[in-house]
């Protein structure tokens, strides 16, 4: 047989970033001087959420929306990080708010509380208790999904797999992976399966999945023996690994054993050049739409008064 077919998160990343750049430019033509407008807030110095935070900048600049990096220091109290959402959530040229996580400071913070003060129609990256029932209740056309979640399910339909009906396999339960993407492939109707670190046969649930998505962050932690002969595999895990061919001794990959795997899948993505791309292009599609909603309302309530 031959190998996987490669899903390129990189290559499907570009045709979505392209697509939203011909948006705002048409969004800038009817609306002159309106760009959407995108807040990160970051809390501390963490390398790891640093680099990411890049990309988002990187990709948003190319795209035209306008983003803004907003640093707290580790010394911020969860008050100040609440106010700075505030001010964001008042402000009418922020259309997308995330909050960087994990959160780094020396002082204690409710996570849940954090994610919770962000507006839910800002809400890009998904994370309030509003925009996640939602998406548990299935209403997927009026809430923000996470962008890791709603990456994977654009690279499924890339590989041209159609969801409903088939057996689908999820090994991850968080809250910004797992379990979001639990959520879309029950609604996309597929028959879906959880598997989380209290899962006792890992390898048989694998076995039944046409499709699986897993975001566990183990290296290597799914076998290519254990795939069902041509599945489509999402492969969300981002672990560091050490290599001493690297100069930097260290090498990234994800949560399957992709040599092995790209023997019996149909579909695999890479781990880097998968999913990780993917969560930044949708996070500027979430962005777009947010800010295409905003002047819709805006336009109606204008028609409304005149
Ligand atoms: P997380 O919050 O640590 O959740 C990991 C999940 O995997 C948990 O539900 C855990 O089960 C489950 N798990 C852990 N070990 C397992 C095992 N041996 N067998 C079965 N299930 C196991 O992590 P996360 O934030 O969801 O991230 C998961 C991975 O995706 C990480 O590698 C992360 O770096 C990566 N990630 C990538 C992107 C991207 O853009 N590509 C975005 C976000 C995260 P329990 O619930 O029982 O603890």
């Amino acid at each position: 047989r031959t190998v996987a077919t490669v899903v390129s998160g990189n290559k499907v990343s570009k045709l979505v970033r392209e697509r939203l750049k011909k948006d705002v430019e048409e969004m800038r033509v009817q609306f002159p001087g309106f760009r959407p407008g995108l807040v990160v807030l970051q809390v501390g110095d963490r390398a790891d959420s640093n680099l990411y935070i890049s990309m988002k900048l990187k990709a948003a600049a190319e795209i035209g929306i306008n983003a803004t990096h907003v640093r707290l220091p580790t010394t911020a109290t969860e008050d100040e990080v609440l106010r700075c959402i505030v001010t964001a959530n008042e402000n009418p040229e922020v259309h997308g708010l995330i909050v960087q996580l994990p959160l780094d400071s020396v002082n204690p913070m409710d996570p849940e509380k954090v994610a919770n003060t962000v507006a839910p129609e800002k809400d890009v990256d998904g994370l309030t208790s509003i925009n996640a029932g939602k998406l548990s209740r299935g209403n997927l056309g009026d809430c923000f999904i996470p962008c890791t979640a709603s990456g994977c399910m654009e690279l499924i339909r890339q590989t041209g797999t159609s969801v409903a009906g088939k057996n689908a396999v999820v090994i991850g339960r968080s809250k910004i992976v797992g379990g979001p993407v639990y959520d879309m492939l029950l609604w996309n109707h597929a028959t879906v399966t959880s598997c989380h670190s209290k899962t006792t046969d890992l390898a048989a649930q694998v076995g039944r999945a046409d499709i699986l998505v897993i975001g566990a962050g183990r290296a290597g932690l799914v076998k290519g023996e254990w795939l069902k002969e041509g599945a489509a595999v999402i492969d969300c895990g981002i672990n560091h690994i050490t290599d001493k061919s690297k100069a930097s001794g260290v090498r990234v990959v994800g949560d399957v054993h992709y040599p092995s795997a790209q023997q019996r899948a149909g579909f695999i993505t890479s781990v880097p050049g998968g999913v990780g791309p993917m969560t930044v292009a949708m996070l500027m599609e979430n962005t777009v739409q947010s800010a295409k909603h905003f002047l819709k309302t805006y336009r109606q309530r204008k028609w409304n008064i005149s």
